[in-house]
């Protein structure tokens, strides 16, 4: 499966510190896909963040009230995230 777009991808490479400041564009889904997805990765080897970032979304959920309504940003399906995040942890080894 050739994927000219993971190298791009990968270009971004978020730290704790980049995923601190997306966190909550990334739970209100307003993050583009590509970005989406390098937050994906970040969190794929970092438990930390991912700890983090479910008592964050935990904490939006409870802060929610029923005002906002976001415009859907085009949507990745969630199958290509899939095979994206498999083929990325074959090659990070
Ligand atoms: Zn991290």
């Amino acid at each position: 499966m050739d994927m000219p777009f993971m190298n791009k991808a990968m270009d971004w490479m978020p730290g704790c510190r980049e995923l601190d400041a997306f966190v909550v564009d990334y739970l209100e889904g307003r993050l583009p896909w590509r970005q989406r997805l390098t937050f994906r990765m970040h969190l794929g080897m970092c438990p930390k963040c991912r700890a983090y970032l479910k008592a964050y979304a935990k904490t939006l959920e409870l802060s929610r009230t029923a005002y906002a309504t976001t415009p859907e940003p085009p949507e990745m399906p969630e199958e290509l995230v899939q095979v994206i995040l498999a083929v990325w942890e074959e090659r990070s080894g």
